[in-house]
């Protein structure tokens, strides 16, 4: 088990901790270390429900007023009060519609003609729906006597008056939003947008809408690691790109640091001349790890510099997007107080076809799931390549193999994690 340590004192004294290898650490440990060391920037502040989508609870709410809060029809019908004698014929004394704030009484052997929604008079027994009335005139039958409280939603029963109804560090969804609405609540204390600076590095990197000359490519990373950004509500502090300089890569990740809570780069974590991001950070800071084991994505830095912490995103835009799902998306949950927070689950289905896997490290494949009558398999797309971002476009799903796991079969069950979910 791993003790609780801080990052500095694992990287000082790494020699006594037998797991820890940051020369090529496994998936699931980086994720529990990660976890250990990414704990929610508790600042708050109070937004209106509208704004409020996608954004994480700072404080438990409870409910102020009991929902329904009066005793109401489910149904449209009739109140009736049987409460002296078995009849089966009653009186009808009027109508109440929802949202009449008038105050009706009924006596044994009368009726109030109701609405779905309708204030439940006083002296009510039950609600009998009107499919199940004969009426003549002012007076209506029944053929049975509905038992006590029939069709009648009574006060506090979806919600009682003081009952925490959501918990803080949940996210925000139109359901809750709803929930929130529903109670009245049109202010809501939430965590403040978390401050995340984002710089690609590269001296070959170009600018969208620039001229490319042989050698150079778009910066793509940009714009899709940017658009990951957008998708979480956070605050994105704009670097732009950072040239292979030692020098610019360190001035640039200071000042990243003292204004922002997380920085995250693209690039320059591996071996070449002019990877500089991960010397540079043991310089300001504390690396955690710099090779994972897993595919693609092997070089993925983590690390922190002073309070900020730091994920170099390997600079191959498939390793890029696949890394920032599965590593650096739950450490963002985590920090934007989003506790609960359970990447999508996977599940087994047949392939489709056979996918090429060498044994040592895991891999996130990527696959169609489509639906072959009533069974779902998954189509592994072919070039796995991890420059291939037309892998990622055209999936829906990471085929998900262990370490362990060597070439896979067509027909063979395997693992896979849906990319998309019905809400968020
Ligand atoms: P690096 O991790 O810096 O060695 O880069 C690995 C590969 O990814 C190289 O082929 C780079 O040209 C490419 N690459 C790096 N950064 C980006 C970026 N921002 N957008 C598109 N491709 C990139
Ligand atoms: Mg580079």
């Amino acid at each position: 088990m791993m003790k609780k340590i801080s990052l500095s004192n694992l990287v000082k004294n790494s020699g006594s901790i037998d797991e820890y290898d940051p020369n090529s650490m496994d998936f699931h440990s980086a994720k529990k270390w990660i976890a250990q060391f990414v704990e929610p920037i508790r600042k708050k502040e109070v937004i209106r429900i509208d704004n409020s989508l996608g954004r994480i609870l700072f404080a438990d709410i409870k409910s102020e007023s009991n929902v329904p809060n009066y005793d109401n029809s489910s149904m449209d019908g009739y109140a009736i009060n049987f409460s002296q004698k078995e009849i089966y014929n009653f009186n009808v004394i009027g109508s109440d519609f929802a949202g009449s704030l008038k105050n009706f009484e009924i006596k044994n052997g009368e009726a109030l003609e109701i609405m779905t929604g309708g204030k439940i008079p006083k002296g009510t027994s039950a609600v009998v729906p009107i499919e199940l009335v004969n009426i003549y005139k002012n007076t209506i039958q029944i053929k049975t006597l509905p038992k006590y409280n029939t069709n009648i939603r009574k006060i506090g029963t979806d919600i009682h008056k003081g009952q925490i109804i959501l918990n803080a560090g949940k996210y925000l969804r139109p359901a809750e939003i709803g929930l929130l609405a529903s109670l009245g609540v049109g202010n809501v204390s939430v965590f403040k947008k978390l401050k995340i600076a984002y710089f690609s590095t590269g001296d070959e990197i170009i600018e969208v809408g620039k001229p490319l000359k042989l050698g150079q490519v778009y910066d793509s990373n940009y714009y899709s690691i940017g658009a990951l950004l957008k998708s979480l509500h956070i605050e994105k502090i704009d670097f732009r790109n950072v040239p292979d300089k030692k020098e610019k890569i360190k001035q640039n990740l200071i000042k990243a640091a003292q204004i922002a809570d997380l920085i995250i780069t693209s690039g320059g974590v591996s071996v070449g001349k002019a990877d500089f991001v991960k010397e540079v950070l043991s310089e300001i800071g504390e690396i955690l790890f710099w090779k994972l084991a897993i595919k693609p994505g092997r070089p993925l830095a983590y690390g922190k510099i002073n309070h900020t912490h730091f994920f170099g995103l390997p600079g191959n835009p498939v390793s890029a997007i696949v890394t920032f799902y599965q590593i650096v998306l739950p450490a963002i949950k985590n920090l934007m107080g989003n506790t609960n927070y359970h990447p999508p689950p996977t599940f087994k289905v047949k392939s489709n076809g056979r996918i090429l896997k060498k044994p040592g490290r895991m891999e996130f494949q990527r696959g169609m799931l489509i639906q072959e009558k009533n069974d779902w398999i998954v189509n592994p797309i072919l070039n796995q390549g991890s420059g291939n971002l037309s892998s990622m476009t055209e999936s829906n799903c990471f085929i998900v193999l262990n370490s362990e796991q060597g070439t896979i079969d067509k027909g063979e069950m395997v693992d896979v994690q849906y990319m998309g979910g019905i809400v968020d």
